[in-house]
């Protein structure tokens, strides 16, 4: 195949399909991740790309669609990490099993998909990794498990930015401030309200407002951008 191929996870809806929608405007050829199988078949069919169902917090699925895509689709160029859930509650009523969902998918997951990847990128001396985190990184009331899984994606993008520069690898994060998707369109209508007067630029963002600044560092123009966090949110700030 001519194309090039972009690996999005979560990409049946919200930002990940925006970033796959712009990938794939740009002639990559997309492979969607996500959990529901015919949610991911018709995303792929409407970008002309290769859907697999696949939960990315499960390490053995993982390794297994790796290797698939990249037998039948081909090697994977582009890594976009995008894949997450909030649980939000207070810390003092957070269940453990609001903590685990959270780090299991927002922090391990892009941990097990980097972690089947790296190997082939480092063979053939190429690729470029970009983490979706979240404005939250920085910490955010009711978001103590969100915080820490955003944060901890940080410091593995920085940590395997060292690691792979020798590798012409690179590894960024985004920062997305408050974008319009399922996520957030779920919140009440007064929190939706608080967070949009946080915003200079005085809209939500687009989930397209991120794919384009995926496609940016997936570019030759940030061949020399490494171990960076670039946050998209319209001069938000938490
Ligand atoms: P979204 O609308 O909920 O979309 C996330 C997608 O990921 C959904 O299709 C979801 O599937 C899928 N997903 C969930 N768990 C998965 C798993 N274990 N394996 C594979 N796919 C899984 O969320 P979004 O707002 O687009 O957010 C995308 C990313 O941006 C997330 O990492 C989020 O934390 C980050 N972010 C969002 C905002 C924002 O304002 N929206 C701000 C900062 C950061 P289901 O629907 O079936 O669960």
């Amino acid at each position: 195949m001519d194309q090039q191929v972009a690996l999005v996870t979560g990409a049946q809806q919200g930002i990940g399909r925006g970033i796959a929608s712009v990938m794939a405007a740009r002639a990559y050829h997309v492979v969607v991740w996500d959990l529901d199988p015919e949610a991911v078949a018709e995303t792929a069919r409407e970008l002309g790309g290769t859907g697999f169902a696949v939960d990315v917090a499960d390490f053995r699925a993982v390794a297994d669609a790796v290797a698939q895509v990249e037998e039948l689709v081909g090697p994977v160029a582009v890594l976009v990490n995008n894949a997450g859930i909030n649980r939000d509650r207070m810390l003092h009523r957070m269940s453990e099993d609001e903590w685990d969902q959270v780090v299991a998918v927002d922090m391990k997951g892009p941990f097990n998909v980097m972690r089947h990847v790296v190997p082939r990128m480092r063979e053939r001396k190429s690729g470029r990794i970009i983490n979706i985190s979240s404005a939250s990184w920085q910490g955010n009331v009711g978001q103590a498990n969100y915080a820490a899984a955003k944060a901890g994606v940080i410091g593995l993008t920085k940590t395997a930015a060292r690691e792979l520069a020798r590798f012409n690898i690179t590894v960024n994060a985004i920062c997305p401030g408050f974008i319009d998707t399922p996520m957030t369109r779920r919140m009440p209508p007064e929190a939706f309200q608080v967070m949009l007067d946080k915003i200079p630029m005085g809209r939500i963002g687009t989930p397209e407002d991120v794919g384009r600044v995926v496609a940016f560092l997936a570019s030759s123009d940030a061949a020399y951008v490494t171990g960076d966090v670039i946050n998209v949110g319209g001069g938000m700030v938490l």
